[in-house]
């Protein structure tokens, strides 16, 4: 007997954390340069939204996509996904930058590293109405990522500096 790998659906549920405010899964491991999540398949590495429908949806018919429905394309939340067609696929991308803000702030990230050294992350989230493990996600720069690919464009809004502002 050979060693067999842990289920693909156990693995895959490691991968995400679910964002409170949006109700996004994020994917935290690796990503692509359009801000898509890989992930490992049963026999090939497969863009990881796609690997979502297929364990909680089914099948993924040869003529459709799997898109977003929240325009984040790390999420893999099976809720926030539907089959479309190419064309509906390219819409929805076009789409993107009207997108409100769903996350933390990279200034509010940084605020949250400095309060670390005071408080405990519970109370962070509290502050910032997160859920807890975003903060430790934070924390462990699992964010990093978001940070700098097309994901944070639409959805990581950069705050204009307010020096002297009282
Ligand atoms: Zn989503």
């Amino acid at each position: 007997m050979t060693f067999t790998s842990r289920p693909l659906k156990e693995r895959f549920e490691e991968k995400y954390i679910a964002c409170p405010m949006s109700g996004c899964w994020l994917w935290t491991a690796s990503l692509n340069s359009w801000g898509y999540g890989n992930m490992r398949g049963l026999d090939r590495v497969e863009r990881s939204h796609r690997i979502a429908w297929q364990l909680y949806r089914g099948e993924i018919p040869l003529d459709l996509q799997v898109c977003h429905k929240c325009d984040v394309p790390s999420c893999v939340n099976p809720d926030h996904l539907y089959l479309g067609t190419q064309k509906q696929n390219m819409r929805d991308v076009s789409k993107r930058d009207r997108h409100p803000k769903t996350l933390l702030t990279e200034a509010e990230i940084k605020r949250v590293f400095e309060l670390s050294h005071e408080i405990p992350q519970a109370e962070i989230a509290n502050l910032y109405g997160v859920d807890a493990r975003y903060i430790w996600a934070v924390l462990n720069k699992k964010y990093r990522k978001f940070l700098s690919t097309d994901f944070v464009a639409g959805h990581v809004k950069k705050i204009p500096k307010k020096d002297g502002l009282s």
